[in-house]
């Protein structure tokens, strides 16, 4: 943590504070972007009068302590705690480890203010982890009853035990990501600290307690720097009128990286029930409740619900069996996501059964920690496989017998996967969603990205997120010289849907590549990537580092390497390059986009959207997330005043199409180059 300043600077009223606090900032060497000032000024206003503002804020603008700036001011006035919110554990780290000590060194915060919030997974639950370890030393029951884990289990017996000795010698503060080296994934399984089985302050452990430790600790900070699904699920707990999860009341909500959160709260609403898993899950449960008995700790009603859970499974394997043998694909879509009469029945029946069968076992799980004998920590260890996939699949289940009031509308459908009958619910778009956990609330939220707008408006992200119409825009013009970079479309005898299309692409990569360069390669599909560079020259193949060949920051590093060293090299990658992937100056001066941007076609959930939005869909459901994404592709190139360089696009649709002047007209303001590639009129 950086050093604190000697005093956190008093805020004199009624003068103008944003200026104050950008003089404060200056005199730590920073230097005021233009439209930065702008910019806190409106968060600042927004906070104060609580509405919510979506603002455009292109990289090199300096929207972070834009944003901070304007939430600390507001906070000041108002009293709120703030939290900030992002998409990537990237923003997230900057903010904490970095933007903030500037704020405090400056004197605008105090250096103990702010935290980081995680999830209660990532914390060791110390009551598990004695219970764990005491169990290694007494127990001898869990060879005989489950067999065959011997090895595995006495390697994990040994991490559990190793991790326990560094909590109580206080070497470890149980905080997962401080784990000094590998942290082994079984052994953490057993001792994370786990919403299902924790008792809160009935635990006696309550008061060492990691997790509710840091819960504390973010009570008394007054800018807590969080993630995406965090908040998300922190709106959904107060929603439901239940404990949430940051500690409180209210709080101002500042959402950076604000494009990702309509879909990211739109997958957390997906759910799925997979028939046959389920199935064997409860014979695997009817053992355990077996070795339960036999070791004198019975219950009455649980296998009474084993058994009706069990029996109302039957009719829904049978129908999803029958459904799919008269299906051509691998899934049947519900039409208008409404099951018919055959289905709703049962469905209806097994998600109460299935319901009440989570609930029962999760009870008997708690009722069972606190009961004090050598056989408890193994039945609990093995109870772990039950408790949350049992959770996961009643409310899978709940969800698509559309007994969910929050999740009624939406795709539903069965399908076959890896050997499972799968059935499926997928919300549409985040707005319901959001509109429940988020705009009922008091909580008006700053919402900024670096492309909140698709083809010039902010009329998609409006629809997609459902913003209340007292939402104010505001744009802060870029700053960064993309005139100095050029977007060449060449002239391609070839779309995407060409049988030869990787053979084409191979050709077409061979000759706009320079191997003495710093380029990335962008494509839409992992299949696609490979097959294409196998197909390149080996002189160019040499040159490429491509994902998933090594772990991602291994790979940056070594594509900085080369270039530092003064030679060439390619990054290929997929759409996860495209966003956050900061290569300036010659670290990146070719960006290729192999192909647009555009989603999976003919998935249940795009047809599903297909049907509600009508013929508009294209229009409406799939060019403005496309033009977004094709515009955090191109970002890849400019990152600072100075870059400059060249983007190819070698998917001839966006020259060719009608939409394709669309797509261009929401790109940076490159200069257009519609020249053939080097060396050819065109690629034959
Ligand atoms: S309070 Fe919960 S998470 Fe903490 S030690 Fe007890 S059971 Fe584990």
């Amino acid at each position: 943590m950086a050093a604190s300043p000697s005093k956190v600077i008093a805020f004199p009223q009624a003068v103008d504070l944003v200026e104050v606090a950008y003089q404060a900032l200056e005199r730590q060497g920073f230097t005021r972007r233009s439209g930065q000032e702008d910019l806190s000024r409106k968060i600042h206003k927004a906070l104060l009068a609580n509405y919510p503002l979506c603002a455009e804020a292109a990289t090199g603008t300096g929207k972070t302590f834009a944003y901070l700036i304007g939430g600390i001011l507001a906070q000041e006035q108002n009293g709120l705690p703030l939290v900030v919110s992002t998409a990537t554990v990237a923003l997230q780290e900057q903010i904490f480890y970095r933007d903030l000590p500037t704020l405090a060194q400056a004197g605008l915060i105090a250096p103990d203010s702010f935290a980081l919030s995680k999830g209660r997974n990532r914390y060791f639950c110390v009551n598990m982890a004695r219970e764990a370890v005491e169990g290694i030393q007494v127990t001898r029951l869990q060879p005989s009853l489950f067999g065959g884990f011997e090895d595995e289990a006495q390697a994990t017996s040994f991490f559990s035990r190793q991790m326990w000795q560094s909590w109580t010698s206080g070497e470890w503060n149980g905080d997962r990501d401080s784990w000094p080296g590998l942290l082994h994934e079984k052994a953490w399984a057993q001792v994370r600290s786990e919403r299902e089985t924790c008792a809160g302050n009935a635990c006696p452990d309550f008061h060492e307690c990691p997790f509710y430790r840091d819960r504390l600790r973010f009570s008394r900070a007054r800018i807590l720097v969080a993630n995406h699904s965090l908040v998300l699920a922190d709106l959904a707990l107060r929603a439901q009128g239940r404990d949430p999860l940051f500690p409180y009341g209210s709080y101002q909500l500042l959402v950076d990286e604000a494009h990702h959160l309509p879909e990211i709260v739109r997958q957390g609403g997906e759910a799925a029930f997979p028939v046959r898993t389920a199935q064997e899950l409860l014979g695997k449960l009817g053992l355990w409740l077996n070795a339960c008995q036999q070791a004198g700790k019975s219950t009455k009603t649980l296998p009474d619900l084993l058994e009706a859970a069990r029996k109302a499974l039957l009719p829904l394997r049978t129908l999803a069996e029958g459904l799919l043998l008269l299906q051509e694909g691998d899934w049947f879509r519900f039409t208008h996501g409404k099951l018919d009469s055959n289905w709703s029945t049962p469905c209806r029946q097994a998600s109460g059964d299935f319901q009440a069968l989570a609930e029962a076992l999760q009870d008997y799980a708690r009722k069972l920690r606190y009961q004090k004998d050598g056989t408890v920590p193994l039945l609990l260890e093995r109870a772990r496989e039950f408790l949350e996939p049992i959770e996961n699949m009643a409310t899978g289940l709940v969800r698509f017998a559309e007994r969910d009031p929050g999740f009624l509308e939406g795709a539903r459908w069965v399908e076959s996967q890896n050997g499972d009958l799968r059935l499926r619910y997928a919300p549409l778009q985040g707005k319901d969603l959001l509109t429940h956990w988020l705009w009922s609330s008091e909580i008006r939220p700053i919402l900024v990205s670096a492309t909140l707008k698709s083809l010039g408006t902010f009329d998609a992200f409006q629809e997609e997120a459902g913003l209340p119409p007292n939402t104010q825009f505001h744009t802060v013009p870029p700053v960064l010289p993309y005139q100095n970079s050029v977007l060449h479309c060449p002239p391609l005898d070839f779309w995407p849907t060409h049988p030869h299309y990787p053979q084409h692409l191979a050709r077409a990569l061979q000759r706009c590549l320079n191997p003495e360069e710093g380029t990335l390669i962008l494509f839409n599909s992992r299949q696609d990537m490979l097959r294409t560079i196998g197909l390149l020259p080996l002189a160019l193949r040499e040159r490429c580092l491509i994902q998933g060949q090594n772990a991602t920051h291994a790979l940056i590093e070594q594509h900085r390497q080369i270039i530092a060293a003064g030679k060439g090299s390619i990054l290929v990658g997929l759409q996860s390059f495209s966003e956050g992937l900061d290569l300036p100056g010659d670290l990146c001066t070719h960006v290729v986009l192999t192909r647009l941007p555009f989603g999976v076609p003919g998935t249940p959930l795009e047809e599903a959207r297909k049907e509600k939005i009508g013929s508009e869909w294209f229009r409406k459901g799939v060019l403005p997330t496309t033009a977004r994404a094709l515009v955090q592709m191109a970002g890849r190139l400019v990152r600072r005043t100075t870059d400059r360089g060249r983007i190819t696009c070698l998917d001839a649709r966006l020259r060719e199409s009608s939409y394709g002047p669309d797509l261009m007209r929401g790109m940076p303001d490159f200069r257009l180059d519609f020249s053939p590639l080097p060396g050819t009129d065109a690629i034959l």
